[in-house]
């Protein structure tokens, strides 16, 4: 058993150990309340930010809500535009949707010359690929568009797959010309003869 502590004893402590000790003690205490108070404020700051980004976050999500909003009205405008007699704001474009033809400048070739092209010039034949073609397509070479004429001369017999080509210009004008005048000076030969 230690025995209690006399004052006599305490005396003996010396009162500088007790002051540095108060001393290094009160540091200590001061020195981790300022951890403390700089772990709150980093938390805070933290806290702030995370807000901050939701803000954002919401803010550019309402912005593309708002977005596609406008888009499917616009959309909307647009097809009811298209679909109702548009105005005559745009008869052009009016004129395309109603009546494809519109841009064409000569009528689409009469029946009896194609049948006599299709069968007399290109027996039934392609006059490009002279493929046989039972669903021969007619084709101007000066375009209808372009005030093409309906006659032997400007017309070319294909079938559905040269026409496309030649539609899309893969072949040239000059190249299904030349094809056509060997075609005429074939088909005049042939019905001196006859
Ligand atoms: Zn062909």
């Amino acid at each position: 058993m230690m025995p209690p502590l006399q004052f006599s004893q305490i005396s003996k402590i010396p009162l500088e150990l007790v002051m540095s000790l108060f001393i290094v003690g009160f540091i200590l205490y001061y020195a981790s309340l300022l951890l403390r108070k700089k772990r709150r404020k980093e938390r805070e700051a933290a806290k702030e930010k995370y807000k901050e980004e939701q803000k954002l976050e919401r803010i550019e999500r309402y912005k593309l809500q708002i977005e596609a909003r406008e888009n499917r009205k616009k959309n909307r405008r647009q097809q009811l535009k298209s679909r109702l007699i548009p105005s005559f704001l745009s008869p052009k474009k009016y004129r395309n949707i109603w009546n494809e033809n519109a841009s064409e400048k000569t009528n689409p070739a009469p029946e009896n010359l194609k049948n006599e092209l299709y069968f007399e010039r290109a027996n039934q034949r392609c006059e490009w690929c002279e493929e046989w073609v039972d669903t021969p397509e007619i084709h101007h070479i000066i375009p209808r568009s372009e005030g093409g004429i309906n006659t032997a001369e400007n017309l070319i017999v294909l079938c559905p797959n040269c026409h496309r080509k030649a539609d899309r210009g893969v072949l040239s004008r000059s190249k299904l010309e030349y094809k056509l005048n060997r075609q005429m000076e074939k088909w005049s030969t042939i019905s001196e003869q006859s």
